[in-house]
Protein backbone atom coordinates (compact mmCIF):
# COMPACT_ATOMS: atom_id res chain seq x y z
CA UNK A 1 0.00 0.00 0.00
CA UNK A 2 1.55 3.49 -1.30
CA UNK A 3 1.87 5.86 1.89
CA UNK A 4 2.69 8.98 -0.12
CA UNK A 5 -1.09 10.44 1.01
CA UNK A 6 0.13 10.63 4.72
CA UNK A 7 2.92 13.48 3.66
CA UNK A 8 -0.19 15.43 3.40
CA UNK A 9 -1.77 14.67 6.93
CA UNK A 10 -2.52 18.09 9.13
CA UNK A 11 -3.29 17.18 12.27
CA UNK A 12 -2.05 14.67 13.70
CA UNK A 13 -2.72 13.13 17.15
CA UNK A 14 0.29 10.99 18.73
CA UNK A 15 -0.09 8.64 21.90
CA UNK A 16 3.26 7.69 23.51
CA UNK A 17 2.28 5.20 26.37
CA UNK A 18 4.46 4.26 29.79
CA UNK A 19 6.79 1.85 27.91
CA UNK A 20 7.84 3.59 25.77
CA UNK A 21 8.89 6.87 28.03
CA UNK A 22 10.61 4.97 31.14
CA UNK A 23 13.04 3.05 30.82
CA UNK A 24 12.61 -0.87 31.17
CA UNK A 25 14.56 -2.10 34.11
CA UNK A 26 14.21 1.21 36.27
CA UNK A 27 10.74 2.35 35.22
CA UNK A 28 12.41 5.81 35.94
CA UNK A 29 11.78 8.20 33.15
CA UNK A 30 13.93 8.03 29.54
CA UNK A 31 14.70 11.47 29.52
CA UNK A 32 16.46 10.99 25.89
CA UNK A 33 14.00 9.93 24.38
CA UNK A 34 11.88 12.01 25.59
CA UNK A 35 14.31 15.01 24.58
CA UNK A 36 14.33 13.66 21.39
CA UNK A 37 10.65 13.55 21.19
CA UNK A 38 10.31 17.34 21.70
CA UNK A 39 12.67 17.96 19.38
CA UNK A 40 10.74 15.86 16.91
CA UNK A 41 6.96 17.14 17.82
CA UNK A 42 8.99 20.49 17.47
CA UNK A 43 9.85 19.99 14.06
CA UNK A 44 6.70 18.87 12.84
CA UNK A 45 5.47 21.96 13.73
CA UNK A 46 7.79 23.51 12.45
CA UNK A 47 6.11 22.24 9.21
CA UNK A 48 3.35 23.79 9.88
CA UNK A 49 1.39 20.66 10.74
CA UNK A 50 -0.94 20.41 14.34
CA UNK A 51 0.17 18.14 16.61
CA UNK A 52 -1.81 16.78 19.95
CA UNK A 53 -0.23 14.41 22.50
CA UNK A 54 -1.63 11.98 24.22
CA UNK A 55 0.86 10.76 26.88
CA UNK A 56 0.89 8.36 29.87
CA UNK A 57 3.04 8.06 32.62
CA UNK A 58 1.47 9.95 35.52
CA UNK A 59 0.89 7.11 38.04
CA UNK A 60 4.70 5.70 37.22
CA UNK A 61 6.22 9.10 37.63
CA UNK A 62 4.20 9.77 40.47
CA UNK A 63 5.05 6.29 42.24
CA UNK A 64 8.55 7.15 41.95
CA UNK A 65 8.15 10.48 43.23
CA UNK A 66 6.48 9.04 46.23
CA UNK A 67 8.51 6.59 46.49
CA UNK A 68 6.12 3.71 46.03
CA UNK A 69 7.63 -0.12 44.85
CA UNK A 70 5.28 -2.13 42.97
CA UNK A 71 2.10 -1.37 41.51
CA UNK A 72 -0.55 0.42 44.13
CA UNK A 73 -3.04 -1.66 44.61
CA UNK A 74 -5.59 0.61 45.92
CA UNK A 75 -7.28 3.29 43.95
CA UNK A 76 -6.82 5.87 45.89
CA UNK A 77 -3.04 5.52 46.35
CA UNK A 78 -2.87 5.61 42.36
CA UNK A 79 -4.98 8.25 41.83
CA UNK A 80 -2.56 10.17 44.67
CA UNK A 81 0.18 8.76 42.30
CA UNK A 82 -1.47 9.92 39.21
CA UNK A 83 -1.61 13.46 40.90
CA UNK A 84 2.12 13.79 42.06
CA UNK A 85 3.22 12.56 38.23
CA UNK A 86 1.39 14.29 36.32
CA UNK A 87 2.77 17.71 37.65
CA UNK A 88 5.91 15.90 37.60
CA UNK A 89 5.91 14.82 33.52
CA UNK A 90 4.20 18.06 32.70
CA UNK A 91 7.22 19.62 34.25
CA UNK A 92 9.84 17.76 32.22
CA UNK A 93 7.51 17.97 28.99
CA UNK A 94 7.77 22.00 29.78
CA UNK A 95 11.38 22.16 30.03
CA UNK A 96 12.07 20.19 27.13
CA UNK A 97 10.04 21.85 24.83
CA UNK A 98 11.26 25.21 26.26
CA UNK A 99 14.48 24.12 24.53
CA UNK A 100 12.87 24.99 21.13
CA UNK A 101 10.99 27.95 22.29
CA UNK A 102 7.73 25.65 21.73
CA UNK A 103 4.62 26.24 24.08
CA UNK A 104 2.69 23.69 25.63
CA UNK A 105 -0.44 22.88 27.20
CA UNK A 106 -1.85 20.73 29.28
CA UNK A 107 -5.56 18.99 28.88
CA UNK A 108 -7.30 16.41 31.05
CA UNK A 109 -9.91 14.40 30.07
CA UNK A 110 -12.52 12.19 31.63
CA UNK A 111 -14.89 10.30 30.23
CA UNK A 112 -18.02 12.22 31.28
CA UNK A 113 -16.58 15.19 29.31
CA UNK A 114 -16.42 13.26 25.89
CA UNK A 115 -20.02 12.28 26.87
CA UNK A 116 -21.44 15.75 27.65
CA UNK A 117 -22.29 17.51 24.85
CA UNK A 118 -21.54 21.01 26.32
CA UNK A 119 -18.56 20.19 27.62
CA UNK A 120 -17.35 18.07 24.38
CA UNK A 121 -18.06 22.05 22.81
CA UNK A 122 -15.94 23.54 25.29
CA UNK A 123 -13.14 21.17 24.61
CA UNK A 124 -13.42 21.70 21.32
CA UNK A 125 -12.92 25.33 21.60
CA UNK A 126 -9.83 25.05 23.40
CA UNK A 127 -8.27 22.39 21.31
CA UNK A 128 -9.14 25.05 18.32
CA UNK A 129 -8.10 27.69 20.23
CA UNK A 130 -4.68 26.29 20.95
CA UNK A 131 -3.94 25.00 17.47
CA UNK A 132 -4.25 28.60 16.49
CA UNK A 133 -1.97 29.92 18.59
CA UNK A 134 0.39 27.22 17.47
CA UNK A 135 0.53 25.33 21.28
CA UNK A 136 0.92 21.64 21.28
CA UNK A 137 -1.87 20.46 23.96
CA UNK A 138 -0.77 17.66 26.02
CA UNK A 139 -3.35 15.27 26.86
CA UNK A 140 -3.86 12.51 29.95
CA UNK A 141 -6.90 10.80 31.09
CA UNK A 142 -8.05 13.67 34.39
CA UNK A 143 -7.06 10.18 37.05
CA UNK A 144 -7.19 11.61 40.13
CA UNK A 145 -11.01 12.45 39.27
CA UNK A 146 -12.21 9.96 36.91
CA UNK A 147 -11.56 6.16 37.81
CA UNK A 148 -12.36 4.50 34.84
CA UNK A 149 -8.69 4.06 32.81
CA UNK A 150 -7.14 2.55 36.57
CA UNK A 151 -9.91 0.51 38.16
CA UNK A 152 -9.93 -1.62 35.13
CA UNK A 153 -7.11 -2.21 33.00
CA UNK A 154 -8.67 -2.71 29.87
CA UNK A 155 -11.31 -0.20 29.77
CA UNK A 156 -11.16 3.98 29.23
CA UNK A 157 -7.08 3.24 28.35
CA UNK A 158 -5.28 5.85 26.91
CA UNK A 159 -4.97 3.89 23.28
CA UNK A 160 -9.25 4.57 23.84
CA UNK A 161 -8.25 7.96 25.25
CA UNK A 162 -6.41 8.80 21.75
CA UNK A 163 -8.87 7.79 19.66
CA UNK A 164 -11.43 10.11 20.77
CA UNK A 165 -9.76 12.92 21.35
CA UNK A 166 -8.71 12.26 17.67
CA UNK A 167 -11.92 11.92 17.06
CA UNK A 168 -12.74 15.41 19.22
CA UNK A 169 -10.17 17.53 17.75
CA UNK A 170 -10.75 16.53 13.75
CA UNK A 171 -7.68 14.85 13.50
CA UNK A 172 -6.50 13.17 9.70
CA UNK A 173 -3.78 10.80 12.06
CA UNK A 174 -3.86 9.08 14.71
CA UNK A 175 0.09 7.64 15.67
CA UNK A 176 0.06 4.72 18.63
CA UNK A 177 3.67 4.70 19.77
CA UNK A 178 3.93 1.13 21.94
CA UNK A 179 6.78 -1.38 22.75
CA UNK A 180 6.11 -3.28 19.00
CA UNK A 181 6.67 -2.41 15.86
CA UNK A 182 2.89 -3.18 15.01
CA UNK A 183 0.37 -6.04 14.40
CA UNK A 184 0.95 -9.45 14.16
CA UNK A 185 -0.62 -12.66 13.59
CA UNK A 186 0.41 -14.26 16.72
CA UNK A 187 2.80 -13.15 19.83
CA UNK A 188 6.33 -12.91 18.13
CA UNK A 189 8.10 -13.61 21.28
CA UNK A 190 6.47 -17.12 21.78
CA UNK A 191 6.14 -17.64 17.77
CA UNK A 192 9.02 -16.91 15.25
CA UNK A 193 6.60 -17.99 12.55
CA UNK A 194 4.26 -14.63 13.81
CA UNK A 195 3.95 -12.26 10.45
CA UNK A 196 4.20 -8.85 10.23
CA UNK A 197 0.57 -6.78 9.49
CA UNK A 198 1.96 -3.52 7.63
CA UNK A 199 -1.63 -2.61 6.33
CA UNK A 200 -5.35 -3.34 7.67
CA UNK A 201 -8.09 -2.65 5.29
CA UNK A 202 -11.31 -3.29 8.11
CA UNK A 203 -10.86 -4.45 10.97
CA UNK A 204 -13.45 -7.96 11.65
CA UNK A 205 -13.23 -10.79 14.13
CA UNK A 206 -10.64 -12.66 12.91
CA UNK A 207 -8.32 -9.47 13.19
CA UNK A 208 -9.37 -9.04 16.72
CA UNK A 209 -8.91 -12.82 17.87
CA UNK A 210 -5.14 -12.23 16.06
CA UNK A 211 -4.67 -9.11 18.23
CA UNK A 212 -5.64 -11.41 21.46
CA UNK A 213 -3.47 -13.84 20.42
CA UNK A 214 -0.50 -11.06 19.66
CA UNK A 215 -1.06 -9.08 23.60
CA UNK A 216 2.19 -8.31 24.19
CA UNK A 217 2.21 -5.10 25.55
CA UNK A 218 3.28 -4.57 29.46
CA UNK A 219 1.39 -1.14 29.93
CA UNK A 220 -2.13 -0.71 30.39
CA UNK A 221 -3.14 -0.92 26.73
CA UNK A 222 -2.09 -4.28 24.86
CA UNK A 223 -3.16 -4.94 21.20
CA UNK A 224 -6.52 -5.22 21.93
CA UNK A 225 -7.04 -1.99 23.00
CA UNK A 226 -4.92 -0.60 19.85
CA UNK A 227 -7.77 -2.52 17.66
CA UNK A 228 -10.36 -0.89 19.53
CA UNK A 229 -8.78 2.49 19.04
CA UNK A 230 -8.38 1.99 15.61
CA UNK A 231 -11.96 1.34 15.26
CA UNK A 232 -13.00 4.52 16.73
CA UNK A 233 -10.78 6.19 14.42
CA UNK A 234 -11.71 4.48 11.67
CA UNK A 235 -15.07 5.36 12.33
CA UNK A 236 -14.74 8.88 12.87
CA UNK A 237 -12.84 9.08 9.65
CA UNK A 238 -8.74 9.10 10.95
CA UNK A 239 -6.35 6.49 9.63
CA UNK A 240 -3.92 5.11 12.59
CA UNK A 241 -0.82 4.03 12.76
CA UNK A 242 0.45 1.66 15.17
CA UNK A 243 4.50 1.77 15.65
CA UNK A 244 7.43 1.14 17.38
CA UNK A 245 8.47 3.89 20.30
CA UNK A 246 11.44 2.89 20.66
CA UNK A 247 12.55 5.19 17.57
CA UNK A 248 11.12 8.21 18.09
CA UNK A 249 12.44 8.90 14.08
CA UNK A 250 9.28 6.69 13.54
CA UNK A 251 6.93 9.59 13.68
CA UNK A 252 8.46 11.68 10.98
CA UNK A 253 9.24 8.83 8.65
CA UNK A 254 5.91 7.74 9.14
CA UNK A 255 4.76 11.10 8.26
CA UNK A 256 6.83 10.96 5.30
CA UNK A 257 5.33 8.32 3.67
CA UNK A 258 7.47 5.49 4.54
CA UNK A 259 6.35 1.98 5.64
CA UNK A 260 6.47 1.96 9.35
CA UNK A 261 4.52 0.03 11.90
CA UNK A 262 0.63 -0.84 10.59
CA UNK A 263 -1.18 1.44 9.05
CA UNK A 264 -4.86 1.06 10.05
CA UNK A 265 -7.06 2.85 6.71
CA UNK A 266 -10.35 4.64 7.81
N1 LIG B 1 -3.38 7.69 32.49
C1 LIG B 1 -2.44 6.72 32.95
C2 LIG B 1 -1.14 7.40 33.40
O1 LIG B 1 -0.86 8.50 33.01
C3 LIG B 1 -2.05 5.72 31.88
C4 LIG B 1 -3.11 4.94 31.22
C5 LIG B 1 -2.57 4.17 30.00
O2 LIG B 1 -1.36 4.10 29.81
O3 LIG B 1 -3.35 3.65 29.21
O4 LIG B 1 -0.39 6.83 34.15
Amino acid sequence: MDRDFLRHKRRIVIKIGTSTITHMNTENLNLEKLERFARVLTDIRNRDKEVVVVSSGAIGAGRKALGIKGRPSTLSVKQACAAVGQARLMMIYQKLFAEYNQTIAQILITKRIMLNEISRFNAQNTFQELFRMGVIPIVNENDPISTDQIQEENFGDNDTLSANVAELVGADLLILLSDIDGLYTDDPRNNKDAGFISYVKSIDERLEAMAKGADTSLGTGGMTTKIAAARIAAAAGVDMVIANGDKVSNISRILNGDEIGTLFRA
